[in-house]
């Protein structure tokens, strides 16, 4: 249930109304809009009568969310989310560009790619300190240390960093390096890491679960959300299928079906959907045409040497064209946007 305030209403007249909601057991979430309040109900047992709420005073209108997925959904808010990190805003109508290694190896190779990738196009850099590996042999990653160089980019290129967490033992450590964090595919439905991330002060990047329905992914983002986080970036990292061209295929379709169900925005990361980085610059460039909020890209200075994803890791030079044909795609579609 949604409770749409008047715009005239008084304080005293919504609290009030989270009075009524909590009488009934329920928790009242205020949710920002543009020129009212609305209250959103949560965590009702059973079915909720409009005709509760309807005639208290200041009361626009209660409406029923027919939807599984109540503070992640559109009916609850109209308005696209927009997040600010630092100077980057995502969800303003401009693709916001991450690029970075998968991992951070070393203070001079995440300088140097940081570098490169800065003025080449990128928005924000990417890499991973702690890293979710298929095998316990290969590169965990460097744990705070990588956090450390992590802020040390920050610092000295003025660009916002984002990195994985991948359990609540590192959460709280992960939270004070991080600009945003990132929840990966393979905890998409960890239930008590989402938890403790709505709980967190920071973005969430939350990537969809390998063989996740949409639905399910919204459902993983509203735990996010139900805990008080309204921060929560979507991302499409492709599907498992039976395919063997590429490690994942990526469902571009659940960038319009998102961006119809949900005001939160949803960015794409052509290299976990492809693994190969000839795969990787066509469907960036798809992605910017199908709209989406921005990009992740795996960026490398050697990728032959990379201790984790070389095979689709771009080289500083492909990434380069590929800001550009981001930007000049992003052009096109504002030029001849009729809507
Ligand atoms: C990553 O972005 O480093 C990563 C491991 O991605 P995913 O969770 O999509 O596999
Ligand atoms: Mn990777």
């Amino acid at each position: 249930m949604l409770i749409v305030m008047r715009q005239d209403a008084s304080q005293k007249q919504v609290d009030e109304v989270v009075s009524a909601v909590e009488s009934k057991g329920c928790k009242a979430r205020s949710i920002p809009g543009g020129d009212r309040v609305s209250i959103a109900v949560l965590f009702n047992k059973g079915a909720l009568d409009e005709v509760w709420f309807q005639d208290l005073p200041g009361v626009k209108q209660a409406i029923a969310v027919t939807r599984p997925y109540k503070l992640v959904s559109r009916e609850t808010k109209p308005d696209g989310t927009r997040i600010q990190v630092g100077n980057v805003t995502i969800g303003d109508g401009r693709m916001v560009i991450m690029a970075g290694p998968c991992a951070v190896e070393s203070e001079s190779r995440a300088m140097a790619i940081a570098e490169s990738v800065k003025q080449t196009g990128a928005d924000m850099f990417r890499g991973g300190a702690f890293k979710p590996r298929t095998s316990p042999y290969s590169f965990q990653g460097l744990g705070e240390e990588g956090l450390k160089i992590l802020a040390k980019v920050r610092e000295t290129f003025e660009m916002p960093v984002i990195t994985e967490v991948m359990d609540l033992a590192y959460f709280d450590m992960v939270e004070d390096y991080a600009d945003i964090i990132q929840i990966g595919t393979r905890n998409m439905q960890n239930f008590s890491l989402l938890r403790r991330a709505g709980q967190a002060k920071k973005p969430i990047f939350l990537k969809r679960g390998m063989s996740a329905t949409v639905d399910e992914w919204l459902m993983a983002a509203e735990y996010i959300m139900a805990e008080g986080n309204p921060e929560v970036i979507l991302c499409e990292r492709g599907v498992r299928t039976f395919v063997r061209h590429s490690r994942n295929t990526l469902d571009l379709s659940a960038v319009p079906v998102v961006q119809k169900e949900s005001h939160l925005p949803i960015m794409v990361d052509p290299s976990h959907a492809t693994g190969f980085r000839d795969q990787v610059m066509p469907l960036a460039r798809a992605a910017a045409a199908a709209n989406a909020n921005g990009l992740m890209i795996e960026v490398h200075n050697e990728p032959e040497k990379a201790t984790s994803d070389g095979a689709q890791s771009l080289y500083p030079k492909q990434f380069e064209t590929l800001c550009r044909q981001i930007r000049a795609i992003e052009k096109i579609l504002k030029e001849t946007d009729g809507s």
